[in-house]
């Protein structure tokens, strides 16, 4: 059973009196336990896509299904009660709170769900810490730790309510090359882990390589499908 059936989804966007069709007619499935990146230039329609999957905007026609839920039909509480239970977002600046540390980022997301005693969260949290590499850090604020050591940060507070789907727009775009890739295979390896999926989006030819499922789009249409096992085009 997919995680995700994307039927036949169109964004439209009213600028003035102009409408950008930002998104057109896309179709795909993803399975669960993926390593899928969505690549394309600028304005191709990557962070569209991802806000509708992520359940923070709603496509203007088509059928989008995400854990079994047909996520278009839901209003604005019930999709902020689908975030808190399916989704963990990674965003390209990072976003964490300045004023907690490191082990309060990753705890913050736990804070807004009722999500057991708090002896198990702690464990938890403890569980990511060392899997992010960042026990030895976890009482520094964002501020005093490097680029690379935030996404990982960001890594471990997605995770941190159990997902079943990690959403990441761009996470990559503020990193080094080398911090890039270390960041994108720490993710596949919480992948491995954790069987959380996981759909990262980037306009970086180096980095997409690494990913096992990768959507071209072009200008708002799905241009190809590959995979590891080769490519389909259409
Ligand atoms: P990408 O993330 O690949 O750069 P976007 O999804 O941000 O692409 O944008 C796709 C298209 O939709 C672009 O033409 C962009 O200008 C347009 N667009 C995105 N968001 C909005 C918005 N809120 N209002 C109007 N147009 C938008
Ligand atoms: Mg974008």
């Amino acid at each position: 059973m997919a995680l995700i059936v994307a039927d036949n989804i169109h964004k439209d966007y009213q600028v003035g009196d102009v409408v950008v069709n930002a998104l057109k007619d896309i179709g795909f499935e993803i399975e669960p336990a993926s390593f899928v990146s969505f690549v394309g230039p600028s304005g191709s329609g990557k962070t569209t896509l991802l806000n509708l999957i992520g359940c923070l905007d709603k496509p203007s026609s088509g059928t989008l299904m995400v854990a079994d839920t047909d996520i278009a039909r839901l209003d604005r509480k019930e999709s902020a009660a689908f975030r808190g239970r399916h989704l963990g977002f990674i965003f390209q600046d990072f976003n964490l709170i300045p004023v907690l540390t490191v082990y309060e980022n990753i705890e913050y997301p736990l804070l807004m769900v009722q999500n057991g005693p708090p002896a198990d969260r702690k464990g938890r949290i403890e569980r990511l810490l060392a899997a992010v590499g960042m026990t030895d850090q976890k009482d520094k604020y964002p501020d005093q730790i490097s680029g690379g050591q935030k996404q990982r940060v960001a890594i471990a507070r997605a995770l941190v309510t159990n997902p079943e789907l990690v959403l990441a727009d761009e996470p990559t775009a503020n990193l080094d090359s080398q911090t890039a890739y270390a960041v994108i295979n720490l993710m596949k390896r919480m992948r491995d882990e954790l069987s959380t999926t996981f759909i990262f989006s980037t306009h970086d030819q180096k980095i997409v390589g690494e990913a096992e499922v990768i959507f071209r789009l072009e200008d708002g249409r799905l241009a190809a499908k590959e995979t590891k096992g080769g490519a389909s085009h259409g």
